[in-house]
């Protein structure tokens, strides 16, 4: 496994590899990987003959009041992940070479990124877009793997991969979860033994409302009503929103028609979760 830590070193391979006819599969994230993210490595491997993963925690995307400075980092332990599932190359920058002196290029996806974690964290996925669009340009590649886990992001960079004719496929992988059902994330790692239960107020909700759904509840106010009074009865949370959208247009609806999704960002404590379904796809947890 080979790691490149500078941009031109790194968009020299690729081209390298896109001139001996090689595919390349990219799986962009911030580390301290999980089963989710060798999910999505493994994906790669399947739809490319090499495989990039790149490991960079992007403060762009990150609030000032948030949590950039304690965000998990253990690179010699992501490696060992990345090796054990066969990744080929780790970009692995630093932030002066992703935003050296005088940068001032931002790419903003506006109304998709309007709602739900737009609303609650500005400029996020000003910051999220910028990054996968500088990393497609460094990474060069013809696939780029994504979780469905971060719903809103994967919805973002479909649409600015067709807004700007950029010549990738973008895929999207379920999310992988825990034997209870807890969506895998890196902040879990900030979970208390105490709030543990509490955060499984997310993925029962989910099922929950899934059930409703199922019966023939349509109502889009009647099923976050039931969720958030759910959600409630778990201590330490706090609702940052319940929201069901649709899945083109991130906008809130009225009733379930077309293809919808239940999305909840949940505080445990100190700890903002996010979680979502797709109404009609199965739950398996
Ligand atoms: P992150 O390192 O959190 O920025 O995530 C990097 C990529 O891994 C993103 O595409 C996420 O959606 C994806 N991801 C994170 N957690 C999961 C999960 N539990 N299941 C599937 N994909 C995930």
């Amino acid at each position: 496994m080979k790691i490149v830590e500078t941009a031109g070193e790194m968009q020299e391979y690729s081209e390298s590899l896109r001139r001996k006819g090689r595919r390349i599969a990219f799986v962009p994230t911030m580390g301290y990987l999980h089963p989710g993210h060798l999910r999505l490595l493994e994906e790669g491997k399947k739809r490319g003959d090499c495989s990039v993963l790149s490991i960079y925690v992007n403060p762009t995307q990150f609030g000032p009041q948030e949590d950039l400075d304690k965000y998990p980092r253990d690179f010699d332990r992501d490696e060992k992940c990345a090796a054990g599932v066969g990744c080929d190359i780790i970009f692995y920058p630093s932030s002066a070479q992703m935003y050296p002196e005088h940068y001032q290029t931002y790419i903003t996806v506006e109304e998709v990124s309007n709602n739900l974690c737009g609303l609650s964290r500005p400029g996020h996925f000003r910051g999220v877009a910028t990054v996968c669009a500088k990393l497609f340009n460094i990474v060069k590649p013809h696939a780029a793997i994504f979780g469905k886990k971060d719903f809103q992001q994967l919805t973002v960079i479909r649409r600015m991969v067709k807004d700007l004719n950029m010549d990738l496929e973008i895929v999207g992988i379920p999310t992988v979860r825990e034997a209870d059902g807890l969506a895998m994330s890196s902040r879990n790692t900030y979970l208390k033994d105490y709030e543990r239960e509490s955060a499984l107020s997310l993925c029962k909700s989910l099922k929950l409302a899934a059930g409703l759904y199922d019966k023939g509840e349509q109502h889009t106010a009647v099923i976050i009503e039931r969720v958030e009074t759910f959600i409630r009865t778990h201590s330490h949370t706090a609702i940052d929103y319940v929201s069901i959208c649709d899945t083109t247009t991130m906008k809130d609806i009225g009733e379930i028609e077309g293809e919808a999704v239940l999305a909840l960002a949940v505080r445990v404590g100190a700890t903002r979760l996010i979680d979502n379904h797709v109404f009609g796809e199965p739950i398996d947890w």
